[in-house]
């Protein structure tokens, strides 16, 4: 391994402000100057890569560009900190895949505090089963249940559910024995939300904007995937004390909602960051996707893909249409 080692990767390039993907080959010399230099096995889709790769400034500033917020693999060189050549690595977060070259590419060069030993028990494609949506999926779990939230409470439910963070929060919360509504657009997932665990699956217009200030309480808790009119609709619909984990804007950025679901039935809106918070707030709740709240059904429905079918892949992401948690295995 020298730095004129060839490798091949997903490439972003920007001409006259449209973007488009191909497989480009690269030497290991064009990745950034970083501690550790990772050979990745796996990596794993997201909305975040799709708002990447179609040029969105906001995620990357500057193309060429590679995408992939998560990667899996094994470390090659370490210079600094406690990793040694063949340790097996996760990375998700942090600059990967924004600005730094992400997971699309077979080889990344990263801070040695960007990365996560694997977990025992898994390896690189099972890491990247779950990659940044599980563990955001886990992180609002947590949060929900740091705030109290418990099974004979009533239900949780979860929106954009047939999503990569949805479909994974659908089944920790399932395992947990919590009575899951699982919403979705999407009419044909309803079996298989319901292989995942979900009690009850309802369409995305139970969640339409209306007009009313607030609605009946009906659910005890609830995960908000998609944010905007969806998330204002189902905070009027929390029981007193309930509490709404909040990380995604597929459906919106803005939040038009009153104070009343705060001031009148003390709901909490809880936020969720899964990229800059620390590794060991990542750590743990890997360990848990690792060991309780692993997710069976997610883990034996994953889908691989190879590099050259990352295009349409990550398409379906911006048109809502992309379900489930995607893989992408360099390998073949
Ligand atoms: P996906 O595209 O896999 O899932 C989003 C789901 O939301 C879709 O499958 C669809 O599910 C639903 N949806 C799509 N468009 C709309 C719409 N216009 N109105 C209502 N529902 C819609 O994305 P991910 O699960 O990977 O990510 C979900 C969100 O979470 C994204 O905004 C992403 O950026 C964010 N995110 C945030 C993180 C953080 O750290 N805060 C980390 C990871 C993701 P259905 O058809 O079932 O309704």
């Amino acid at each position: 391994m020298t730095d004129t080692t060839k490798f091949k990767a997903w490439r972003v390039e920007e001409s006259n402000g449209e973007y488009a993907g191909s497989e480009q080959t690269l030497s290991v010399s064009d990745l950034p100057d970083n501690e550790v230099l990772i050979k990745v096995t796996h990596s794993s889709l997201n909305y975040k890569d799709a708002l990447s790769a179609s040029g969105n400034k906001g995620v990357t500033r500057e193309f060429p560009h590679t995408p992939g917020i998560d990667a899996a693999g094994e470390v090659v060189k370490a210079s600094g900190g406690p990793l040694s050549p063949g340790d097996a690595v996760l990375v998700t977060g942090y600059d990967l895949g924004m600005n730094t070259d992400g997971g699309f590419g077979e080889y990344i060069r990263v801070p040695a505090a960007w990365c996560v030993p694997m977990p025992s028990g898994w390896d690189a494609r099972t890491a990247m089963i779950y990659g940044t949506a599980g563990l955001t999926a886990g992180l609002c779990v947590k949060k929900l249940l740091t705030m109290g939230a418990a099974p004979e409470q009533g239900k949780v439910v979860v929106s954009g559910a047939s999503g990569a963070v949805g479909s994974v929060a659908v089944e920790i919360l399932a395992g947990l024995g919590f009575d899951v509504v699982a919403v979705s657009g999407k009419a044909e997932h309803a079996d298989s939300l319901k292989k995942l665990g979900a009690t009850e699956v309802l369409g995305r217009e139970t969640f339409e904007s209306t007009k009313k200030p607030m609605l009946k309480p009906v659910f005890a808790n609830g995960i908000d995937t998609v944010g905007g009119a969806p998330l204002a609709e189902m905070l009027k619909q929390i029981l007193p004390g309930g509490s709404v984990s909040c990380c995604g804007l597929v459906a919106g950025l803005q939040l038009e909602t009153t104070v009343l679901p705060f001031i009148l039935r003390g709901n909490n809106l809880l936020g969720i960051d899964s990229v800059e918070i620390l590794l060991s707030e990542k750590q743990l709740i890997w360990g848990r996707l690792s060991g309780e709240w692993a997710c069976p059904a997610t883990e034996a429905s994953a889908r691989d893909i190879v590099r050259a079918e990352l295009d349409s892949a990550l398409s379906a992401f911006l048109k809502g249409q992309s379900s489930g948690k995607i893989v992408l295995d360099h390998s073949r």
